[in-house]
């Protein structure tokens, strides 16, 4: 017979090593299994987002930088923002797995080491999992594995390099983005990330509906480095990634959808972090008092005029630059920080409406 759990979570990276977590601290069901096929250390990746500085010890184990500006830069504008509610910080992806999976050694959930390769339904109603070594069956399942890229779909791609550096670098805060880089193929910029005045993890990321070869963005790495006469000591890691900008819809009617999977991204900017936090805390708590359905972590309201504004953005690249810096240009830090983290109030949403080219959102909306 197989081993039959009551909630069988698919994928043990952010939102179901999270979703465990929650579930066992509020000891939500005993008979859970985490199915991940991957060691928490080979997942090397850097989450950042804002966070309420209170909040930031649920990360304490993890985090890599904490910051209270942040800039976005061009040719002619150099944006800072300060927030003294918000902090910008880094979490270490490796680290916090890895220590969420050291706590649930001692609780009664279960960490699988194996791959999902098909989910089935059983006649009595229960989910058959059949994976790479062996099969399972649960209740409830919930999926995270990562959403399919479509090959035409827009998406942001990126590499990122992180180094050590022989001379101290001069950026004292995140640089979000720094558009004075090649634009030729697709929106174009560099998210630099200052660790300690030696340490700097430096990312060229296009938001495009090609990738390029990793060599296009080590090459632009290297000219930014140049650029700024700094001396690189040695290379501690590298970073790649892709993370749709377009809803992606993977309805299974055997498996619930959580994380990026379960449209936890926003589109206009790829943060997920977040949302995916707040999902899965919601869908424990729920999970408690026997309500096993996910919810919409993000409106409808914020994926409808984000998908509009990555219209206007891909249909009129010469704007596309500005659509970014006029937003960050109207607004505080504090209302910043709000808008991604999709707790933007009505005035701050007419400020963000007001800074946008308004003939080319009619434009679209119409299209
Ligand atoms: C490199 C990178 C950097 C990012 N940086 C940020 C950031 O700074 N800020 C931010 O807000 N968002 C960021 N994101 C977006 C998003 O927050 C992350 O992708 C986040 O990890 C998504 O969490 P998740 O649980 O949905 O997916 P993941 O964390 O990717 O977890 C999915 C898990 O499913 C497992 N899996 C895959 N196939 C199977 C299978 N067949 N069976 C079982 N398990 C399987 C994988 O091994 C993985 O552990 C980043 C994304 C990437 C790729």
């Amino acid at each position: 017979m197989h081993k039959s759990f009551d909630i069988a979570i698919i994928g043990g990276g952010n939102a179901g090593l999270t979703l465990a977590k929650n579930l066992s601290d509020h000891r939500a069901a005993e008979n859970i299994a985490v199915i991940e096929p991957t060691h928490p250390r080979e997942k090397h990746a850097n989450w950042c987002s804002w966070h309420h500085e209170e909040n930031l010890s649920n990360y304490q184990d993890a985090i890599k930088g904490v910051w209270d500006s942040w800039s976005i830069i061009d040719d002619k504008t150099n944006i800072k923002h300060n927030s003294s509610e918000y902090k910008y910080a880094c979490i270490d992806s490796a680290l916090y797995l890895s220590c969420i999976e050291e706590k649930l050694r001692t609780s009664s959930i279960k960490i699988i080491r194996d791959s999902v390769e098909k989910i089935k339904i059983k006649k009595n109603n229960k989910r058959e999992l059949q994976c790479e070594n062996n099969t399972y069956e649960a209740l409830h399942v919930y999926d995270s594995r990562p959403p399919e890229i479509k090959d035409d779909s827009l998406r942001q791609h990126f590499l990122g390099i992180e180094y050590e550096l022989h001379n101290n670098q001069n950026i004292d805060a995140p640089i979000l983005m720094d558009f004075r880089v090649d634009q030729a193929c697709g929106l174009h910029f560099i998210y630099a990330l200052p660790f300690s005045d030696n340490r700097l993890l430096v990312e060229s990321t296009v938001i495009s509906k090609k990738f390029n070869e990793k060599k296009w963005y080590r090459n632009q790495i290297k000219q930014w480095i140049k650029h700024r006469n700094l001396k690189v000591n040695k290379i501690i890691s590298e970073e790649v990634g892709a993370i749709s900008q377009e809803r992606c819809s993977h309805k299974n009617k055997y498996a619930k959808a959580i994380g990026a999977r379960g449209g936890a991204v926003r589109l206009s900017s790829g943060y997920a972090f977040h949302n995916i936090q707040e999902q899965v805390k919601l869908l424990a708590k729920n999970i408690a008092s026997d309500n096993y359905n996910t919810s919409n972590v993000i409106s409808n309201r914020i994926h409808f005029m984000d998908n509009l504004f990555n219209k206007v953005l891909i249909n009129n690249p010469e704007r596309s630059i500005e659509l970014f810096l006029s937003t960050a240009c109207h607004l505080t830090g504090k209302e910043f920080a709000e808008f991604m983290l999709n707790k933007a109030n009505i005035l701050t949403w007419c400020k963000v409406i007001m800074s946008m080219p308004k003939i080319n959102f009619m434009k679209e909306l119409i299209r």
